[in-house]
């Protein structure tokens, strides 16, 4: 099957076309960075407006890419959030939109699960059950990952999410947004060691984050204008993978899969994915993480989600509504020591 993936839900507006047999026909991403660097952030209505603008065009170039037709697709996978709300409508209407004039299955698709799945997309020998820890802009997460829908959160972060300390540190820097490739860029030329960081819930007994205190450290050092901003990147970079390969080694040591899957854009860093891999391979086990361009956000990982949907029958209504909240573990909120 071909499926037709949008994505919408933050600053990035895309489209893609993937087959069940794991070929990216095409895809394309237009990134909104100009538009909200002098902002420091992304401005909500600043990107709901440019996805109206770009995503029908994007649709229109990877079908050319691909040579296909609307009628040619079997599918069309949406992300229906969690997100900025303005922004998952963009995809979720234009999807159906889609959906309707080619008659055509609709799949409303949590961009979690984009994330969740998108190892599977690079990578066709994983199968399920799988450890995954997910750290992207908003979220950081440790998840067994039991099949397509099926999640348990077994920790997630107490304060901010791995990507937005990466945008916080690099804001307090002076580097531009987005924060995680600017952070490691500079990093590459400090001292890990240089600058004494704290390593928030380090040898905790649940495998929770917290990355506020880290943030103020961060802080505190840039400030005191002793440090070069390269030795504070590093210590910072440092810092964030300590607490992420600790977090997920008591996690892996209290689960039965055998593999340990990291996904989100924090995945795309370099010294993060050897980190992890270091970790699975002293633990015994197998090690997955997504091409780079699969980690950030793209609209691949929601039409190959799409297609694991499509493939089990998992379809949605014309009705499917956007959810701004959107928690992958129905139980999340249920989840021991700590908030959502
Ligand atoms: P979510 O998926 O939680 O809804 P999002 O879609 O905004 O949030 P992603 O696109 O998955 O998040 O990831 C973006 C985050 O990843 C940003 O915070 C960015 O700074 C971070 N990031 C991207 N590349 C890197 C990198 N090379 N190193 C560290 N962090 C990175
Ligand atoms: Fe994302």
């Amino acid at each position: 099957a071909c499926i037709l993936g949008l994505e919408s839900s933050c600053d990035d507006t895309a489209a893609a076309l993937v087959t069940s047999d794991r070929q990216v026909l095409a895809h394309a991403v237009v990134s909104q960075n100009d538009a909200h660097r002098p902002f420091g952030g992304v401005v909500p209505e600043i990107a709901a407006r440019a996805h109206v603008q770009i995503l029908p065009g994007l649709v229109r170039d990877v079908l050319r890419d691909a040579g296909l037709g609307i009628g040619d697709v079997d599918a069309i996978a949406a992300t229906a959030g969690p997100g900025l709300i303005g922004g998952v409508m963009v995809a979720l209407l234009t999807g159906k939109g889609l959906a309707l004039a080619a008659d055509k299955p609709l799949i409303a698709l949590n961009h979690l699960e984009g994330h969740a799945l998108s190892p599977r997309l690079a990578d066709p020998d994983l199968g399920f059950p799988y450890l995954l820890l997910l750290v992207s802009g908003g979220h950081c997460q440790l998840l067994e990952v039991l099949g397509v829908g099926e999640y348990r959160r077994l920790a997630t972060t107490i304060d901010d999410a791995a990507g937005e300390a990466f945008d916080k540190a690099a804001k307090l820097l002076g580097l531009h947004f987005p924060g995680g490739p600017a952070i490691e860029r500079l990093a590459a030329q400090g001292d890990p060691s240089a600058v004494p960081l704290p390593r928030p819930l380090v040898g905790s007994g649940e495998p929770h984050f917290s990355f506020a205190g880290l943030k103020s450290a961060v802080q505190r050092a840039a400030a005191a204008d002793r440090h070069a901003p390269a030795d504070i990147a590093a210590s910072f970079q440092q810092a964030v993978i300590d607490c992420l390969v600790d977090r997920t080694r008591l996690a892996l040591d209290r689960s039965d899969s055998p593999a340990l899957v990291v996904a989100g854009g924090v995945a795309a860093n370099a010294s993060v994915r050897s980190a992890l891999q270091r970790l699975a391979a002293d633990r015994g086990r197998r090690f997955s993480v997504p091409p780079g361009w699969l980690c950030t956000d793209n609209a691949a990982m929601i039409a190959w989600a799409g297609a694991e949907r499509f493939g089990r029958g998992m379809v949605d209504d014309l009705a499917a509504p956007a959810r701004a909240r959107w928690p992958l573990d129905p139980d999340a909120d249920k989840v021991r020591g700590a908030g959502v």
